[in-house]
C-alpha cells in the first residue's frame, strides 16, 4: 500500500500539501523536525511537501497548510505572512518565536531601536522593526510551542490535523510532568524556575536535565502569576531575576506590566 493509500478506520488518509516557511528565526523549529531519523519517514509520509528549504528542494505556493516558524521583525515579512495566510486553509505558528516574538523580541525592551541597531549591526545597519507574533498580523489556526518545538508532539498535532482529530494541549503546567519524572525541584537545589506557570508538554525537558525553566512555551491555562512571584521571593530570588526569565520569550508578556506594579 502507499502512503496516499493509507486508511484510518477505514477512510482514506488523504495526503494535505504542507508548505514551511521561516521568518525571523533560527530555523531551529524546521530542523527539529528532521531530526528523529526513525519517526522521519512516516511522519513525512502524511503529508505532500511542497515547501520546506531545510529539506526538499521542490517550491509550488499550491498547498493547503502553512507551518511558519519565526516572528515579524522587517516589514517586508509582513506582505510575505499575508500572503502565505491569503493561501494556506490552515495556518500553524511553529515555535515561540512564531507565537510569542521568541528570544527576538527581548529587542522590544530597548526604545531606541537605532541604539540597538548600531550596537548589533556597528556601521552596517539593516531594516528591523520591534517584533511581533504571528498573530499580531493575521488569523493563527494552530499555535505549536517551544523553543524549540518538540518533535513528538509535532507528529502527533500533524497526525491529528491529517486524520481530522482534535488537537489538545495539556491545560497544566511543566510541575506537573517534573513531578511524574521524579526529578528534585530546582527551587530546593537554589535555581529560579517557571514551571509552576508554564504551559507542559515539554516533559519537563529543562528541569530533568537540572536546569530551571524559562517559560518557552508560555502560560500553563491555570498559571498563578501571582503565586510564582510570592515562591521566588521566598527562596531568594529578585524581582528582576523572575521578570528576566518571564520576559525571554515573550509568552508572558501580558503580564509583565502588571508584575512590575504589584
Ligand atoms: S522558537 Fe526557538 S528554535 Fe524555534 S526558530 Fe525561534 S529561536 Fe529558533
Ligand atoms: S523544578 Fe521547576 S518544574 Fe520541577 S517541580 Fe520544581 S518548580 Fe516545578
Ligand atoms: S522546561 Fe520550560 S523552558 Fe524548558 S522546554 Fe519546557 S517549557 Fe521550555
Amino acid at each position: 500500500m502507499t502512503a496516499s493509500e493509507k486508511t484510518y478506520l477505514g477512510v482514506p488518509v488523504r495526503k494535505p500539501r504542507a508548505a514551511f516557511f521561516s521568518l525571523t528565526s533560527c530555523e531551529g523549529c524546521q530542523l527539529q523536525l528532521l531530526n528523529n531519523e526513525a519517526t522521519l519517514l512516516d511522519f513525512l509520509s502524511l503529508l505532500t511537501i511542497v515547501n520546506f528549504r531545510e529539506a526538499v528542494s521542490e517550491r509550488s505556493e499550491n498547498y493547503e497548510i502553512a507551518f511558519v516558524e519565526g516572528s515579524i521583525s522587517r516589514a517586508d515579512e509582513i506582505p510575505r505572512l499575508k500572503s502565505i495566510r491569503a493561501q494556506a486553509q490552515t495556518l500553524v505558528a511553529m515555535g515561540s518565536c512564531a507565537c510569542f516574538g521568541g528570544v527576538n523580541q527581548l529587542k522590544n525592551r530597548f526604545s531606541d531601536l537605532d541604539w540597538v541597531k548600531k550596537q548589533v549591526y556597528g556601521d552596517h545597519p539593516i531594516e528591523t522593526q520591534d517584533v511581533l507574533p504571528l498573530s499580531a498580523i493575521v488569523k493563527v489556526d494552530l499555535n505549536i510551542y517551544g523553543c524549540p518545538i518538540k518533535k513528538e508532539e509535532v507528529e502527533k498535532v500533524i497526525t491529528n490535523l491529517v486524520l481530522g482529530k482534535s488537537i489538545d494541549y495539556p491545560q497544566y503546567p511543566v510541575c506537573m510532568e517534573c513531578k511524574a519524572n521524579q526529578n528534585v525541584c530546582l527551587f530546593d537545589l537554589g535555581e529560579p524556575c517557571l514551571g509552576p506557570i508554564t504551559r507542559a508538554g515539554c516533559d519537563s525537558w529543562c528541569p530533568s536535565n537540572r536546569l530551571g525553566c524559562w517559560g518557552c512555551r508560555g502560560p500553563a491555562e491555570t498559571a498563578n502569576v501571582r503565586q510564582l512571584k510570592q515562591i521566588m521571593r521566598e527562596h531568594g530570588f529578585s524581582d528582576e531575576q523572575m521578570l528576566d526569565r518571564l520576559e525571554c520569550f515573550g509568552g508572558f508578556s501580558k503580564f509583565i506590566n502588571e508584575l512590575k506594579n504589584q
